[in-house]
């Protein structure tokens, strides 16, 4: 693939919002740990080279580990990102940690409705005190992906492999933290990064299928109802199947499994999930089956034990992420107004969580 500029560069306005996480971080040698601090203005002070690509705005919105992201952090996430792009940014960078940045990219791609200019999410797994550090790189290549691509989606950048070479952009809703510490620790799962990006400013698109960039106000669109009462449970041997029980007795209002294989749960004897989804369902309370192999789909119908759980009203969603599912949920019980309705909306592809056909 050849290495070209698909834009002219002309400095565009870049907004920076920082979250915390290890990017922010800095070691602490009394204690050894890691903690958050840096703003991101002291961030990018490390790299004043960014400066040559955009014209740099940056303010922090919260200052915390992504372990402690929660679904309200989401939203308050999406409020400032929409305030900037409705402004004068050309794109926005957020810095956050990378435990989580694969939940909140995604649920970035269900709240930004009709977005019309990009949002990069930029993490490290060494923290931007040390020489070693993966955020520059991150830090720049996403400039670059933001100030010389047309992609206006909400996408993760980070490094392609171990060397500090090359990064990709991964869509929102297709990445996934493979890896503890390692630099390619985000991988695109069922789906090809959109670009490959170099720090010297080179962008190599990958994919053909991506929303493009347009001038037309307003360019992005809060959409930031969500129903937090979701569960996601995972099915592994032995699992306590009372679990759903719990869950129904605190009001959750829907869950998504993390099957095995090609979306089974346990059925025989007091291990059976059967009967328990069977009273959630009779409850209306919707129940989606994922995979906990993340790679290729679930399927309904291939053995007898998933002819049971489709059955039952379970909805298998293809080949999306079960924290993908997770988010999607909460999405779609917030704006379905019927059990149907929240199957159909778990069922239509709205930021390419689902695809048509399975990647080789
Ligand atoms: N636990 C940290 C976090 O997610 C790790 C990181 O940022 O890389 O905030």
């Amino acid at each position: 693939m050849s290495k070209e500029k698909i834009f002219d560069e002309n400095k565009k306005v870049v907004s920076i919002l920082g979250t915390g996480g290890t990017i922010a971080s800095k070691v602490d040698y009394k204690t050894g740990g890691v903690y958050a601090s840096f703003s991101p203005k002291e961030i990018i002070a490390q790299v004043p080279e960014i400066e040559n690509i955009a014209t740099i705005r940056a303010r922090e919105v919260m200052q915390v580990m992504s372990e402690d992201i929660t679904p309200k952090d989401w939203k308050i996430i999406a409020k400032e990102v929409v305030k900037e792009i409705n402004s004068d940014a050309d794109g926005v960078i957020i810095t956050h940690g990378t435990d989580t940045m694969h939940y909140t990219s995604a649920a970035l791609s269900f709240m930004l409705k009709n977005l019309k200019k990009p949002v990069v999410l930029v993490g490290a797994q060494r923290s931007s005190d040390r020489g070693s550090s993966d955020a520059f790189i991150n830090l720049i290549c996403a400039l670059h992906f933001i100030t010389k691509s047309d992609v206006a989606e909400v996408c993760i950048v980070m490094h392609e492999n171990m060397s500090d070479e090359r990064c990709i952009a991964i869509r929102g809703c297709r990445a996934r933290k493979m890896h503890t510490s390692r630099r390619d620790a985000f991988k695109p799962i069922n789906d090809l990064p959109i670009a490959r990006i170099y720090p010297d400013g080179s962008v190599e698109m990958i994919s053909k299928n991506y929303r493009k960039r347009e001038d037309d106000k307003p360019y992005v669109v809060l959409d930031d109802k969500l129903e937090e009462k979701v569960a996601l449970i995972k099915m592994y041997p032995g699992v306590d199947s009372r679990i759903i029980d719990f869950y129904i007795k605190n009001g959750y209002k829907g869950f998504v499994i993390e099957a095995t294989g090609l979306g089974h749960v346990s059925t025989i004897g007091k291990y059976s999930m059967l009967e328990k989804i069977k009273k959630a369902v009779a409850k209306n309370i919707p129940v989606v089956i994922t995979s906990q192999c993340l790679y290729g789909r679930v399927h309904p119908t291939i053995y007898a034990n998933l002819r049971k759980l489709s059955k039952i009203g379970c909805i298998f969603v293809e080949d999306m992420l079960p924290e993908v599912a997770y988010i999607k949920l909460m999405y779609a019980l917030a704006h379905g107004n019927s059990s149907d309705e929240v199957k159909e909306i778990m069922l239509t592809n709205l930021a390419n969580e689902i695809s048509e056909r399975t990647l080789e």
